[in-house]
């Protein structure tokens, strides 16, 4: 085989449930990859020992405050490691030559930035963080085409898709493009059934093992639907071609289904290190550490209709990427502080679709063509959707 260069990989979001994924198939490939930037938003000491095991050249801590603890914890374990601190030097750092590829596994529009910097900086971007696809997706893949930067998707499904197009985009061939959705922990119950539930039942995702933000999105369907969003620009695709279906088994990842009548799906173990593998080594496959799909111990493969009369965010995500300009990054920080106060225990489960929904009515969308304009948008649904917490209780 011949030489391969070593890339260097930067992986935001370093302390959560992607960014342990991507580091152990980064540390599978010694040869092949190196974790060169770390970076988390408040955990030092899981910040330092993530160095220990990694040896970054860098590392980054988001909280300004928190620069002297970190520098401290790097030389207290006797690392050369250079510690940072705060957005700006992150976003530096990510469009230096201190990395080439970008995993962008930071949770929320927080990662907006330092994922609009790497698609700028022309970088390898494997991009998990699905906020800022929704918040600003046609500005993000723009910027990243004009640079050269290639874009792929580490959310399951969209990695499914990208798999069975081989590319980012969608092209005439395509008839169809349907999302698969495991249902969530509360699949199969009303919407009165809903009403008492709790943050532990929320968050206990009986397939994935992820944070708690997107495990409460999967608990109300948001997450379908910011995939939706996701997919439409990922793929550039309308609403007419893509579709949702509830797949209980969350063994088919997603289908693409082309004109002659051939639908192809990518199916696998419900483990995020094989769209990791995917996006570090293609177009090669690498060893991610997942075993195969045994079929005869999964005989079962199930799929209904979504329920958007108990899960009504999925509609509302729908109705976001319809109406468009500043929707859906207001469906999305609508919903960004509606599940932090759920999980804080302010408010009831019922509460996150209701409060969103009352968002996206009081901010009417109008067209939005920089990034001011939906930050300005994405701020503006906060306060609305703060202010508006108060008419709620657990
Ligand atoms: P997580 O909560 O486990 O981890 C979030 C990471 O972001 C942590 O390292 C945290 O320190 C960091 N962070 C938070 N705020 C930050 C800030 N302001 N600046 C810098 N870093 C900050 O979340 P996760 O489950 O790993 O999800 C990360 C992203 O990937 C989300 O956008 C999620 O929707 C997406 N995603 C996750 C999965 C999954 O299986 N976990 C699947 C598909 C997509
Ligand atoms: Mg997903």
């Amino acid at each position: 085989m011949a030489e391969q260069a070593l890339r260097n990989v930067a992986v935001l979001g370093a302390t959560g449930s992607i960014g342990a994924s991507a580091l152990d198939v980064i540390a599978r490939h010694p040869d092949r990859y190196r974790a060169s930037v770390l970076a988390a938003g408040r955990n030092v000491d899981a910040l330092v020992a993530l160095c220990v095991a990694h040896r970054p050249a860098h590392a980054v801590i988001a909280d300004p405050a928190l620069f002297a603890a970190l520098r401290d914890g790097l030389a207290g374990a006797g690392l050369s490691t250079q510690p940072h601190a705060g957005d700006a030097p992150l976003d530096q750092l990510v469009a230096s030559d201190a990395c080439d590829t970008v995993v962008a596994a930071i949770v929320g529009a927080a990662g907006l930035s330092s994922t609009l910097a790497a698609a700028r900086a022309g970088k390898r971007l494997l991009l998990a963080n699905k906020e800022s696809l929704v918040l600003a997706g046609e500005l993000l893949t723009t910027a990243a085409d004009a640079a050269g930067a290639e874009i792929i998707p580490i959310d399951s499904e969209h990695n499914a898709i990208f798999q069975c197009l081989r590319s980012r985009r969608a092209q005439a061939d395509v008839r169809r493009i349907v999302l698969t959705a495991s249902g969530g922990p509360f699949r199969g119950r009303t919407r009165a059934e809903l009403t008492a539930v709790t943050r532990e039942q929320a968050v206990a995702h009986p397939k994935w093992s992820m944070g708690p933000k997107i495990s409460v999105d999967s608990a109300t369907l948001m997450n379908k639907g910011l995939e939706l969003i996701e997919a439409h620009h990922l793929f550039d695709v309308s609403r007419e071609r893509l579709d949702v279906l509830v797949h209980p088994q969350s063994l088919v990842h997603s289908l693409v289904e082309f004109v002659d009548g051939s639908t192809l799906a990518q199916l696998g173990l419900p483990d995020m290190r094989t769209s990791l593998a995917v996006g570090l080594g293609w177009p090669d496959r690498i060893a991610s550490g997942v075993g195969g799909l045994d079929l005869l111990a999964h005989p079962k493969l199930e799929f209904e209709a979504p329920d958007t009369d108990a899960f009504p965010c999925l509609r509302l995500a729908w109705h976001a990427m319809e109406a468009g300009g500043t929707a859906p990054a207001v469906l999305n920080a609508a919903n960004e502080v509606a599940v932090s106060a759920f999980l804080q225990g302010e408010i009831g489960f019922l509460s996150i679709p209701a409060l969103v929904e009352a968002s996206l009515a009081a901010l009417p969308a109008t067209p939005a063509d920089s990034l001011e304009a939906l930050l300005a948008a994405d701020a503006q649904a906060r306060r609305v959707t703060e202010h508006n917490l108060a008419g709620h209780t657990p």
